[in-house]
């Protein structure tokens, strides 16, 4: 992408000028960002992966020294002829007046025996103004299956912001040029775990970076890094913590105890809340508080919910109620409250009830007994007086299913006269 406004046009033209990487960053980098192996055999034989010098070694030590190379290296007991690796190297640096973070990719590649090869190449660079203002430079990075690496021929040109850009070092030159903003936000030359890009863009950008970097709290630095935004809701509660000297010792459990104390409507400003002795015991009191509320929110939502159920069961179902007959074997009654639809739906383990068959506006919910025993549920058309469906236990149909269903069509008369007197 051609540089377009004043500012990246400004930085592309900077970038021209960074001197190359020297021979002694390429060195130590090798040093300091590759594994250097010493390969050993089961028959003591070690070979230095730098240079391919092989020798007899007796002794068990994890390190030695390269007889000819001089190379330390982590002696490693394996089979294994060919080890590759690939890492990123940093330079931190200024350019008139801008906070630079160049990034070099690195390859390795050995074969037992051989001279081991090495690669680099500079990949991406990130631009920081004082003010945090930020333009990227970088080569393709074409992303796919049998691509996961960079295009080390394609130019490199001002992109547009992508996470690939925010790249974790294996390690960082430890000579660093700063600008004087950095130099006085308390950067000591350590990124605590942060990506360099995340932690020199959070500190220019927004100053409370700096006051957590002085007050020494690195885990709320870390956990807030890359979205620094987000600090802003907690922002008062933290102050709070560091005027207390109270180190916040895991802040993504600390955030969440923070949201608690919130929905709770404690007050954020109190060290007796904010700054708790026991952060993990409190978070968890809290939580469990949360649930218990939830809970019992569930659960009046439920009864409302039953409440309301039965009141729009009997606006629309009671005047059937009392409605009962039998032929001296089968007695068949009308079912007069919810309850009692959901023993049913219990007792004969089918859906009368989870269905909602009670609030169906057209259906009445019969239940057909013999020796008092739930026989038979019997759904009954309002509109047609007509039996719809008759079912047992688990929907199946009983001995006495033809009898059941005659009968009540015998006395359908009954319905008809609740209905017409209602009406
Ligand atoms: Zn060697």
């Amino acid at each position: 992408m051609k540089p377009k406004n004043k500012f990246q046009k400004q930085v592309f033209e900077l970038s021209k000028k960074l001197p190359s990487i020297s021979e002694t960053q390429v060195k130590w980098a090798y040093m300091n960002c590759i594994a250097h192996i010493g390969r050993r055999t089961k028959k003591g034989v070690i070979s230095c992966m730098e240079c391919g010098h092989t020798w007899i070694d007796t002794t068990t030590g994890e390190q030695c020294t390269c007889p000819r190379c001089g190379a330390k290296l982590l002696v490693t007991g394996t089979r294994q002829r060919v080890f590759k690796q690939s890492e990123y190297f940093c330079i931190v640096t200024a350019c008139e007046g801008f906070q630079v973070l160049r990034f070099f990719y690195i390859q390795y590649y050995a074969k037992a025996g051989e001279k081991a090869h090495y690669f680099h190449s500079e990949v991406v660079q990130r631009w920081i103004a004082p003010n945090g203002k930020y333009v990227t430079l970088a080569r393709l990075r074409p992303m796919g299956y049998f691509a996961d690496t960079w295009s080390f021929s394609s130019t490199f040109e001002i992109r547009s912001e992508k996470p690939l850009y925010n790249l974790i070092p294996a390690s960082i030159y430890p000579r660093q040029r700063l600008i004087p903003e950095i130099k006085r936000s308390g950067y000591k030359g350590q990124c605590h775990d942060i990506t360099p890009f995340d932690l020199f863009y959070s500190l220019l950008a927004d100053n409370k970076a700096e006051t957590l970097l002085k007050a020494g709290e690195i885990n709320l630095l870390r956990f807030f890094a890359g979205n620094f935004h987000h600090i802003n809701s907690y922002w008062a509660s933290i102050k709070i913590c560091i005027r207390n000297n109270y180190k916040i010792k895991d802040a993504s459990i600390w955030r969440d105890y923070i949201d608690l104390l919130r929905f709770f409507g404690k007050d954020l400003h109190n060290a007796k809340y904010v700054c708790p002795d026991d952060l993990t015991a409190g978070h968890d009191k809290y939580v469990k508080k949360k649930k218990e509320r939830i809970e019992q929110e569930r659960r009046e939502q439920a009864s409302q919910k039953a409440l309301e159920d039965e009141n729009r069961f009997k606006e629309t179902k009671s005047k059937y109620f009392g409605i009962i007959f039998s032929d001296g074997l089968i007695e068949v009654r009308t079912l007069e409250s919810v309850d009692d639809i959901m023993k049913e739906g219990d007792i004969m383990h089918h859906c009368v009830f989870a269905s909602d068959y009670h609030l169906k506006s057209d259906s009445l919910i019969l239940s057909a007994c013999v020796d008092g025993k739930r026989m038979e549920t019997v759904e009954l058309s309002l509109s047609r007086l007509k039996v719809l469906q008759s079912r047992g236990v688990c929907n199946t149909s009983t001995e006495y299913h033809e009898q059941i269903i005659n009968l009540v069509e015998k006395n359908i008369r009954l319905f008809k006269r609740k209905k017409r007197m209602a009406a």
